[in-house]
């Protein structure tokens, strides 16, 4: 009688091990991210796992069921190595400067996450960056995907840099970043961005350690006519921070990619920004 109650415990418990090995079994890391991510908690993934074959110029895959924000979630979660919790300095970093994120071509190397914490962190990643130049303005040099497509939206059209000084209008180091950054802003301001008071300031300046152009995926430019914003779109150049009007992000991708991947077409004026759904 005992041995036999003893037995029947053993099956249930035993079956109910293989159900849950079963359960864990049919989350693939990037659902179950997405799951954590979702409930607000920090989500850990590993890049280049679930996305192994990425050829240059391809968009990340998306489901066209889900809404904005987890269709852009699920489009960057692979480069990433955590996405931030809603609410801290990194997710509003995030909302504010992450549209790169969603590019996929092989050839672009993305940051590992949206905050470098001083120079010795930013030059470690920008030595490994393939660079190209562009062809207008004094040493301006971009990932050489970006400064390809920004010479040949050149070809099209007239374009030229805001300041024509490729050390600030292109590739920063994070010196000229923070020198930016002081010349608006000190620490009290950080502070306040920091809990979330002050974001008016990320459209005029990126805080120190953290700018698309400290990764060679943003230039500045002199743009005044459609014309030229026409080309710069056609050849994967958007504007995606809100405010920033001489401000280009090179995504890589064709316009109707962006709203696949989530993105919010924004009008302000005559300008299209096209801003995360963070
Ligand atoms: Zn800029």
């Amino acid at each position: 009688m005992c041995a036999c109650i003893f037995i029947s415990a053993g099956i249930v418990a035993s079956s109910s091990n293989a159900q849950r090995t079963a359960n864990f079994d049919s989350v693939t890391p990037t659902e179950d991210c997405l799951i954590n991510r979702i409930l607000n908690k920090s989500c850990i993934s590993q890049p280049g796992i679930t996305n192994p074959q990425i050829s240059p110029n391809s968009i990340p895959t998306y489901n066209p069921n889900l809404p904005e924000k987890e269709r852009f979630i699920s489009a960057i979660m692979s480069k990433l190595s955590e996405i931030p919790n809603q609410g801290s300095f990194e997710y509003i970093l995030l909302r504010q400067y992450g549209a790169v994120f969603i590019n996929n071509n092989s050839l672009i190397k993305l940051p590992p996450k949206v905050l470098f914490i001083n120079s010795q962190e930013t030059k470690q990643y920008q030595t490994t960056l393939t660079m190209g130049k562009v062809n207008t303005g004094n040493n301006c040099y971009l990932q050489k995907a970006a400064a390809d497509a920004l010479n040949k939206s050149r070809t099209q059209t007239n374009i030229s840099l805001k300041s024509g000084n490729g050390g600030g209008d292109c590739t920063r180091t994070f010196e000229t970043n923070l020198r930016f950054w002081r010349k608006y802003a000190n620490n009290n301001t950080l502070e306040k961005v920091r809990q979330g008071k002050e974001t008016r300031i990320l459209s005029i300046v990126a805080p120190p350690g953290t700018s698309q152009h400290l990764w060679g995926l943003a230039v500045d430019l002199r743009v005044s006519n459609s014309k030229q914003r026409e080309v710069l779109n056609q050849n994967g150049w958007f504007q995606t921070v809100e405010g920033d009007i001489p401000h280009w992000t090179y995504l890589g991708v064709s316009e109707d990619n962006l709203s696949q991947l989530g993105f919010r077409k924004k009008i302000v004026g005559n300008i299209s920004y096209w801003l995360t759904p963070l």
